[in-house]
């Protein structure tokens, strides 16, 4: 999605068919078809399809949620997003010698946080971490 789409226009409550949502949204008939592809609920079932408001706000809304990014430092916990490791403590696993998975304990919520990483890249983690190798006959 290039643009902003505002839903300002959107009542949640409202039930919309492609051409009326799109008028409400200021995007083309192809746009809004294109999104039920992608996930957008459509109910299917009667003619018109029908869009129920609430459900294209939550689209819109998700579609425009930026892209987490992960600095060098982070790992991606599963419920925070790009967290930082506990004591910058993180255990290496090798799944190939070339790859493998970095797992650290995340500090804000204390669970699991992960990322991938390539072998040839854990000398420059070391600068970000304590890097402990849960398998070093592989690694
Ligand atoms: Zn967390």
């Amino acid at each position: 999605m290039p643009k902003r789409v505002s839903t300002r226009r959107i009542k949640a409550n409202r039930h919309y068919q492609y051409d009326e949502a799109a008028e409400a949204l200021e995007l083309t008939y192809q746009t809004l078809r294109s999104w039920r592809a992608k996930g957008l609920p459509v109910m299917t079932g009667g003619r018109p399809h029908l869009i129920l408001g609430e459900d294209l706000i939550a689209f819109v809304k998700a579609q425009q949620r930026p892209r987490l990014k992960m600095a060098p430092d982070q790992l991606r916990c599963l419920k925070c997003g790009p967290t930082r490791a506990l004591d910058r403590v993180v255990f290496y696993t090798a799944y190939t010698p070339q790859r493998g998975q970095l797992e650290a304990v995340c500090e804000v919520c204390e669970g699991p946080s992960f990322r991938f990483a390539g072998a040839s890249s854990l000398a420059e983690m070391a600068q970000f971490f304590e890097i402990v190798r849960n398998n070093p006959s592989q690694g």
